[in-house]
């Protein structure tokens, strides 16, 4: 076969149609690939080849981001482990680990993935972090762990396989919220889990399949067909993004402005654009309702990565973790103008 660039891969062929069926006959008596859904289904494995290409490793789909780290905690660790996950990150990946996860045995530890990780079985990164947007120096993290003997999980939700490629720096798991950038639409619910080697992913197959952490047919069709226009949509939201962070930087209201392509060398070390998220702090939490109840295009609502912006105060959500009046905005595909005249708008004197 023909060796594609990547963009063409992406473009090329149609998606083929939503199979629902959770049963498909044996043949000769014989089960296969298809037999049960829960199992594996045909868009699923469409969709597993794909994001298995992109990521450079061997995918499986879940029914979500959280179940994709549900699933990677419980297959991968015994009671007794210890994870050490970035503070700055996705609350809920934390919450889940200090809460439902700790009664069953796991020890967490939040630590500052921009210096070294404390002693862990599993070490959590999460570039562009969800909403602080730290940056981890991902090559000396994976060898510190590696030589630890921990196991490493990028969760690469907010860049995608578009601008970084972790396990090409050495990560064991790369986790998406498919949810998000890859789905793009904010109209499907799903996770990706992409393995460095091939008997991890049996391994965590087999745990799909007895635990059902599944993805339905229908938000594996709709990751398919989002993920065609996936390089442009993360080339534009990258820019507009960056744009918006510099004019944000000065305006009057604005505190002080989160995001790494303002300046983080670190970051500038592994990725060419830094993705469609970013946050800013106004004065307090009254300020942040106010902006927030005063936009007119960007839609106050949560999630991140979709073709429309999205803008919220994420105190509502993390009061301890995050200032008062921290807003975060995801960038969509809207002309920078508008937004920033909306942004501007809302934001007052
Ligand atoms: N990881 C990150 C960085 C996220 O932002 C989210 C959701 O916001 C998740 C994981 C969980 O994904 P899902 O909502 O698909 O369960």
């Amino acid at each position: 076969m023909t060796d594609y660039r990547r963009d063409t891969r992406l473009a090329r062929g149609q998606v083929p149609p939503v199979d629902r069926a959770t049963i498909h006959a044996y043949e000769n008596a014989t089960p296969g690939p298809f037999f049960y859904q829960r199992d594996a289904h045909p868009v699923g494995f469409e969709a597993e080849r794909l994001m298995g290409d992109l990521d450079g490793g061997h995918a499986l789909l879940f029914s979500s981001g959280a179940g994709a780290t549900t699933a990677l905690v419980l297959a991968l660790l015994e009671p007794g482990a210890t994870v050490a996950v970035a503070e700055g990150g996705y609350f809920g990946t934390l919450a889940l680990m200090e809460t439902e996860l700790a009664r069953w045995g796991l020890n967490v530890v939040a630590f500052d993935q921009t210096g070294e990780a404390p002693d862990a079985d599993l070490v959590w990164l999460e570039p562009c972090a969800n909403p602080m947007l730290t940056f981890p120096d991902l090559d000396a993290a994976v060898a510190g762990a590696h030589s630890a003997g921990a196991i490493v999980v990028v969760d690469n939700t907010v860049l995608s396989p578009v601008l970084l490629r972790p396990l090409e720096h050495g990560a064991d798991f790369v986790l998406h919220s498919a949810t998000k950038i890859l789905a793009g639409h904010h109209d499907a619910l799903l996770g990706v889990v992409s393995c460095a080697r091939a008997e991890d992913r049996e391994r965590l197959a087999g745990f799909r399949t007895l635990s059902g952490i599944v993805a339905a047919p229908d938000p594996a069709w709709l990751l398919l067909r989002g993920i065609k226009t996936l390089a442009l949509r993360v080339e534009r939201q990258s820019s507009t993004a960056l744009e918006l962070a510099r004019r944000l930087a000065e305006h009057p209201a604005v505190r002080h402005v989160r995001y790494p392509g303002l300046g983080d060398d670190v970051a500038a070390q592994y990725v060419d654009a830094f993705g469609p998220l970013l946050s800013f702090d106004v004065a307090d939490g009254e300020k942040a309702t106010r902006v927030e109840t005063g936009l007119t295009l960007i839609e106050n609502a949560t999630s991140l990565g979709g073709v429309g912006s999205t803008l919220e105060a994420r105190a509502r959500w993390e009061p301890t973790r995050v200032p008062p009046g921290l807003l975060r905005l995801s960038v969509g595909l809207e002309d920078v103008e508008d937004l920033w005249a909306d942004l501007a708008q809302a934001l007052g004197g």
